[in-house]
């Protein structure tokens, strides 16, 4: 059974947080060590938010009711990625099972080539971030050629509604897309009667 409190706990914090109404770094920041403590023991994911698919899945694990702040699940399979892309919002990575690799891009002149620059791999219990205006392009993939990889994400917004953009790898033209979310259905954070 999963250990779902330490998914509501940290919701509850982050909601504390948001009502607070400190400044977006400062709710990053604060973000980042509770999500630090979150994949610091890997005992709470549902099962259902962990499901292998045909392109890499993204489950959401709650979304704020005033859209303030989202969870999502990312589930990579073996050899598994993302286009090259931005978010327009903040966002916090951990990584709870396996390792990924997130690249970091620099958009040239018109028409040509995304420029990768630094990759930083991503191991268990570890914490990356992405900041609009100056590292908020990538391309992120599963760093195991043999296994998933599970890294959950926290940004300052509702992310699969926002309206942002992917990049074509050899162009850099930008297309516009909402990534929405792989399930219709999230965790329930509120029986307590397993504790
Ligand atoms: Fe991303």
């Amino acid at each position: 059974m999963a250990r779902i409190d330490r998914l509501r706990d940290f919701v509850q914090a982050m909601t504390r947080l948001a009502d607070a109404g400190v400044g977006e770094a400062a709710f990053q920041a604060a973000g980042a060590a509770l999500l630090r403590d979150l994949v610091a023991v890997d005992d709470w994911l549902p099962d259902a938010c962990a499901v292998v698919g045909p392109r890499y899945r993204q489950y959401l694990l709650h979304c704020d009711p005033a859209e303030r702040f989202s969870l999502v699940s990312f589930v990579w399979g073996p050899g598994q990625r993302t286009p090259i892309h931005d978010h327009l919002v903040w966002g916090l990575v951990g990584q709870l099972r396996g390792e990924e690799c997130a690249t970091e891009y620099r958009l040239g002149p018109p028409g040509t080539p995304p420029q990768p620059g630094r990759c930083d791999r991503l191991r268990r219990g570890e914490v990356a971030m992405v900041t609009p205006g100056s590292h908020d392009i990538h391309l992120v993939e599963n760093a195991l050629a043999d296994a998933p990889s599970i890294s959950i994400h926290c940004y300052g917004g509702n992310i699969g509604a926002v309206r942002r953009h992917a990049f074509d790898p050899v162009t850099g033209e930008a297309q516009e897309f909402v990534s929405g979310y792989s399930a219709d259905t999230v965790p329930n954070l509120w029986d307590r009667s397993a504790g």
